[in-house]
Order: structure tokens, then sequence, then C-alpha cells
């Protein structure tokens, strides 16, 4: 009697596996539900920068610092130190714990976060002009006002010390409150995401798959909707013109379709609406990858549904992101999968692309010996 739809179920989910073919250098699993630690099922989604840093491509993951020939074993570290006295007083804790809620990824991959060595082994590592490593990462409390940010995986140049940089916005940390200390936690956690090569899973080129983004329910909506007004009526007069909407008439169709997918007319008109770009128009100098069928839910590099919105009228009202599930219906996405920032953490899609990413061990193939 269940037969019936216990067989449509098996038939739409073959159907799901097999309707993209992934490509043949990678095992996949099913995305929902993983249940494996396996490092040969390997993520069924990625995005971020590419798993090679190659001569001509400027971006990767943080290379290898440690190798043993006998047992294959390697370790990536990123070395890291702190700006300033300020930093260095009162981030090593929170980076604590944040370091713990990476340890789901480090225990399963070649990923290090490690004290600068000029520091030996010291946690609270003050950063050195002259002898802290050219490419440590360099972590500063943000200025004020300025936003979290971080630059994506390892971008070193020997040209140009110092330059791998992790900034945490800490205006209105309250050293007092649990739930202000697990909002800072919960951000460097992303941060630290973007810092080993990681992008937005709701930049994916392929997001409007999965993900309904209302870009006018961002904080600020209005207000570049006016500037955005203003070039279309007075385009000689503009900084920036778009030709791509001619007509007054078109503003809100003009703001969804071009300001708000387009990064450099996002950056000049509303900066908001640039996090929520597809990502190929990102880093056109760059390859990123793309794995896997979907957008992962569950990230800790999603966004929230309700992130930077302007409204919560409750879901899904006012809100910027929303889910798309295979029947038809939405759900509201919360970053790294929890409700309470206290109990946010890394999906096992997470887990899977940092294994990607730095792999715990390199493995000879075999036959490619000299017999
Ligand atoms: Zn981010």
């Amino acid at each position: 009697m269940m037969l019936g739809p216990i067989l449509l179920a098996l038939m739409s989910f073959l159907f799901t596996v097999c309707s993209a073919c992934p490509p043949s250098n990678y095992t996949y699993a099913f995305t929902t539900n993983i249940t494996t630690n396996s490092t040969n099922a390997l993520a069924p989604r990625f995005y971020g920068v590419p798993n090679q840093r190659g001569d001509t491509v400027y971006v990767g993951p943080w290379p290898i610092t440690a190798f043993d020939p006998t047992t294959g074993i390697q370790e990536a570290s990123v070395y890291y130190c702190y700006v300033g006295a300020w930093a260095v007083g009162n981030m090593p804790s929170i980076f604590g714990e944040v370091f713990s809620k990476w340890e789901p990824a480090t225990s399963q991959s070649a990923l290090r976060f490690v004290p600068d060595p000029y520091c030996n082994g010291i946690l609270e590592c003050e950063c050195s002009e002259t002898n802290s490593r050219p490419d440590t990462l360099r972590i500063y409390k943000a200025d004020q006002g300025a936003s979290s940010s971080a630059r994506v995986g390892y971008q070193y140049n020997p040209k140009r010390a110092f330059t791998q940089v992790l900034r945490i916005n800490m205006d209105n940390y309250n050293f007092a409150d649990p739930a202000s200390r697990a909002k800072i936690i919960f951000e460097a956690t992303h941060e630290l995401g973007h810092v080993v090569g990681l992008g937005h899973e709701h930049q994916r080129p392929d997001r409007d798959n999965d993900i309904i983004f209302q870009c006018y329910n961002l904080d600020g909506y209005m207000e570049a909707r006016a500037k955005v007004l203003w070039a279309i009526r007075y385009p000689d007069s503009a900084e920036m013109k778009i030709p791509e909407c001619p007509r007054v008439e078109q503003i809100d169709a003009c703001m969804t379709n071009v300001v708000c997918m387009d990064l450099e007319y996002a950056e000049h008109f509303f900066p908001p609406a640039a996090q929520y770009v597809h990502g190929d128009s990102y880093w056109e100098h760059l390859t990123w990858e793309t794995k896997g069928d979907h957008a992962d839910f569950r990230s800790i590099m999603i966004y929230s549904s309700y992130r930077a919105s302007k409204f919560n009228t409750g879901f899904p009202g006012g809100a910027v992101l929303i889910g798309k599930d295979s029947n038809g219906g939405t759900f509201e996405i919360f970053e790294g999968d929890s409700v309470d920032p206290k109990d946010a953490h890394l999906s096992q899609g997470d887990i899977e692309a940092v294994m990607r990413l730095y792999p715990k061990t390199i493995v000879k193939i075999s036959g490619s010996g000299g017999w």
C-alpha cells in the first residue's frame, strides 16, 4: 500500500541525483542528511576559491606547511596574529571559541589555525612588522562603523607583505553580555570561512534555482531607488549612467533586474546589495569553483533571511532571502543553521568544502610508483 509513494519518492530522488551529472573527478553524496565522513564522498556543494593555486591564479587555499612523505599526512597552517594592544588583550579569547567552532573541519582536514611562528605558540600573539611572516593573517578590530570583512582565500603576493587581513566589527560589543559575545563569535566564524577560501552560498551563480532574493526588502532600498531614479532622469549629471534603464517608469524593474544584480551598479547606488549579487560578476578575473546542484542552506556562509532586512513582519514578510524547497514550498534561512547565533555551526557541507580544499593526506595513485 505504501509502495507507490515510496517508489515515486525514490524515482524523484534518482532523477534529482542524475539530472545534473557531476564531473567525473569528484564523487558526490546527495545533499540532504549527509551522514558520511568519508573523504571520497566529498562535498555535494562547493563555492569558493579554486583548490589549486596555479601560477596564473592569484588566489587559492592556504599552502601546505608540513608534509610527512611516509604517511602522506599534511598540514596547511593559517598563521595568524592580532594587530595592536587592544586586539591582543581582547580578541584571543573570542577567537579561541571561533577556532573551536571550526574544529569539526580542522580535525578532518589539513587546515590548522596557528599563531605566527615567531610567537612560539603563545595564543596572544601580537603582529610584528619585523618578525611576523609576511603572509600571516592579521586580525584587527574593525574601525568604528566599518563592517567585518576578510580577504578570501590565500592571496599572498611576495611583493606586498601583510595583505592577509581579517577585520571584526566590535562596535557595541558588550563584554558582560553573553549574547553580544555570541554574536561576535558567530560573525568571526563566518569571516574565517572567507579566510580559508569559501564564498557566500547565496552568491553562487546558480543560486536562483534555490533562493529567492528580494532586494526591495534590504534596508536602504528606497534611498537607493531615489538615487537611481535621479540617474535615469538626469543621466548627463549622474556620476554613473545606467544605459540598461532608459525609462523612469521602469524604475522598479531596473532596481530588481539591473542595480541589484550587477556588482558595479550595486556598489555605486546600493552597497548593501553588493553582498547579494551573483558571485560570477564579482571575481571576473578569477575562476571560482561552483560544485554541486544546490546551495547549502545550513552553511555558515549563507546569509539569514532577515540579515540586512528593513522589515520583519514574520516569515516570509520582509525577507531578503527565501529558501525554495523541491516541492514548491519556501522556508526561512538561518546562517549557520541556527536561530540563535550562539548555536550556529559549520554545516556538513562547510566541513566537506574544507576537506576538499585541504585534504588531510596526499594519497599516492596506485600504479604510478617507480617499478
Ligand atoms: Zn561573508
